[in-house]
């Protein structure tokens, strides 16, 4: 087999890239209006996982220039109550985006709390409405991780028109949305999931491999076409510490590009918030 050894995608310096290319036109928009972008975050409970992912949100807002207000609701609110809320921050004049951190307690319908959120203010991207513009190809939000792969791709140099994209995984937070996305880049694209027969031949075709799944170091050497661009989106906690879906060892030698995990998509996630909530203060202005 043909041994390149792959060019290492950062995510982390992309994702500073993209937060200061933010940050820059962030304070064109403050000038030009005299007010800064605002996102409201809400969790519901107290998950510290929850609490550490929603302070470096804000965090990141503060850098970049943008203010953020949080509400912090006990456990046992109401689905009622949240639904409240959530109508009252889509009323909000001085709000921009809104952002309902998930999980939410098992009593609160997920769907129904994000299918409330006002689509202009939807800087998750993840409402019906967010999705139903994105499959139809005239795209409003875009959730923050997909829009987060095509942005390495991109600042990768990698050819997205008429190549082979491969993604394993379909959920609506990752795999469908990359499958609008590769389209619009005029891709041909294939999506796999746990039904998918001869999985390592289907990946094999791919110029571009985008893993989304879940299941640590699925995706091996025999996945990969040599030269191929590998994004690997799984974030999986094992005894020896955080891994991806992707075998790092075994696919670097053949892949042309690829991913870290930890380092690569992750970073980016937080990245494309903050883009996404600047869009939004735009598309309201
Ligand atoms: P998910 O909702 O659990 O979806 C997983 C997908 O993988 C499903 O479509 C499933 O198929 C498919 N799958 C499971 N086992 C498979 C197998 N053996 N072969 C082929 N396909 C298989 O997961 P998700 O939310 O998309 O997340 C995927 C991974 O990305 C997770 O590790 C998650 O932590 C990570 N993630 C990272 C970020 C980030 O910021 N970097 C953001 C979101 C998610 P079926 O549909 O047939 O069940």
């Amino acid at each position: 087999m043909r041994q390149i050894s792959a060019k290492i995608i950062d995510g982390k310096q992309v994702s500073a890239d993209v937060r200061a290319d933010v940050g820059k036109r962030v304070a064109e928009f403050t000038a030009a209006t005299g007010r800064k972008p605002v996102l409201a975050t809400v969790i519901v409970g107290d998950d510290p996982a929850s609490e550490v992912y929603v302070a470096n949100k804000h965090r990141a807002c503060g850098e970049a220039g943008m203010e953020s207000v949080h509400h912090g609701l006990a456990g046992d609110t109401t689905e009622a109550e949240l639904l409240e809320l959530v109508a009252a921050l889509g009323a909000d004049d001085e709000v921009d985006g809104i952002l309902v951190q998930l999980p939410v307690p098992d009593h609160i319908d997920s769907d129904r709390v994000v299918a409330a959120i006002d689509p202009a203010k939807d800087v998750d991207g993840l409402s019906p409405v967010s999705a139903g513009l994105l499959a139809g190809g005239t795209p409003g939000m875009v959730p923050c991780t997909p829009a987060g792969v095509i942005e390495l791709l991109d600042r990768n140099g990698t050819e997205l028109t008429g190549a082979e994209a491969v993604i394993v995984g379909r959920s609506k937070l990752v795999g469908r949305p990359l499958v609008s996305l590769l389209l619009g880049r005029n891709a041909t694209v294939t999506i796999c999931h746990s039904r998918t027969r001869d999985l390592e031949a289907v990946c094999r075709r791919a110029d571009v491999l985008i893993a989304a799944v879940g299941v640590a170091e699925l995706v091996g050497a025999g996945h990969v076409k040599p030269g191929a661009v590998v994004v690997d989106v799984g974030i999986n906690r094992t005894e020896a510490g955080l891994v991806g879906d992707v075998d790092f060892a075994a696919v670097e030698p053949i892949a042309s590009a690829i991913t870290p995990v930890p380092g690569g998509v992750g970073p980016m996630t937080i990245a494309m918030l903050m883009e996404n909530t600047l869009k939004a203060a735009q598309g309201r202005n």
